[in-house]
């Protein structure tokens, strides 16, 4: 029998009056995964994650978590989850643990239970030698991992996290991951939003990459990558010559398997490059390059563009915006 779902959403739905911020999300997360949500700035995130939380309710759409209707039964669905929002405020004038302690009281932990607790939580989050310290004491990186704490003091099943990363230097980029990973190998499953690509990549089990309200893209980051290698981008290097260049192109364009050819800024100074977008297997590709030269372009680079995971996420969110512009 399959699991139920951490997370499920259909056709999920939120208009803020004629703004369309989540657009159809349909999304299934399984126990133990780490699940990205990555979009740029206004993609539909934050308010995705906010119904999940039970912070917003959606115009229309299902949204459930463990199987749980958030709308139906917000109290229940709070129970199991912890949520770290993109912005939050800090306590002033408490210390460390005391930030712990209240909110272990606001889930009912009992008061045998917390103390225990929120040494376990602090040696999770790095921060054990900090118990006695003033929160606004505290680099960015520390409260935003004192926030970490924070969502998992009535260990809930899931958690949701908007952003964790944002704002930190690489190296707490990289303590932040260390620590989802290690809450994933507690059993926790998460959700977690990042505007990056691939600073979620080798996290994840799972991405979506959303854009406008409206998931373009999911599953595995490699599952991914395939989809998108059907029509591999070719760069192609030609001797600087303008009349030479537009004569490559056209040649190109009357080839059926190619796409849209356009001029790209790389290359030398007595070099220019071509991206070609080419619908054919790599025996394909070494047929093209024998008779482009064949029939006298002066080739001096062929390859194809690796799928470096920014320019998937560029491509996949690229496409949406022609979409949207057509
Ligand atoms: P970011 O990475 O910038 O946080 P996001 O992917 O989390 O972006 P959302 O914050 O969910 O995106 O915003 C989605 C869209 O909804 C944006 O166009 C935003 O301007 C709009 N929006 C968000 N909150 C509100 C609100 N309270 N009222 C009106 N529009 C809103």
């Amino acid at each position: 029998m399959m699991s139920v779902p951490v997370v499920e959403t259909r056709g999920l739905i939120k208009r803020y009056g004629d703004q369309l911020a989540v657009a159809g999300v349909d999304l299934l997360v399984g126990p133990g995964e780490i699940f990205g949500l990555v979009g740029p700035n206004g993609a539909g995130k934050t308010t995705t994650m906010k119904i999940l939380a039970t912070l917003l309710a959606p115009t229309s759409g299902e949204a459930y978590v463990t199987g749980i209707p958030v709308d139906a039964d917000p109290i229940e669905v709070r129970r199991r989850i912890g949520y770290m929002p993109d912005f939050y405020g800090v306590y002033d004038d408490l210390r460390v643990w005391e930030y712990l302690d209240f909110f272990g009281r606001c889930y009912g932990v009992p008061s045998n239970r917390r103390a225990p607790m929120i040494g376990e939580l602090l040696e999770i989050v790095g921060l054990g030698d900090r118990r006695d310290a003033y929160v606004e004491s505290l680099s960015r990186g520390m409260r935003q991992r004192l926030c970490l704490a924070h969502t998992l003091v009535h260990d809930p099943a899931l958690l949701i996290l908007d952003e964790p990363a944002s704002g930190l230097d690489p190296r707490a980029r990289v303590e932040m991951r260390e620590i989802l990973r290690e809450l994933r190998s507690m059993g926790k499953t998460i959700l977690v939003s990042s505007h990056i690509l691939p600073e979620l990549a080798e996290l994840c089990t799972g991405v979506a990459i959303i854009d406008h309200g409206r998931v373009l893209r999911s599953g595995s980051i490699t599952d991914i990558e395939r989809s998108l290698r059907a029509n591999a981008l070719l760069r192609i290097e030609l001797i600087a010559n303008e009349a030479a260049i537009a004569a490559a192109s056209d040649w190109l364009a009357t080839d059926p398997r190619v796409g849209d050819v356009l001029r790209h800024d790389g290359g030398s100074g007595d070099t220019a490059r071509l991206e070609v977008p080419f619908d054919g297997s790599a025996d394909a590709q070494a047929e093209l390059l024998r008779s482009m030269i064949d029939a006298g372009h002066r080739v001096v680079g062929f390859s194809q563009a690796t799928s470096d995971l920014e320019e998937i996420f560029l491509r996949v969110t690229g496409q949406s915006d022609e979409e949207n512009a057509a």
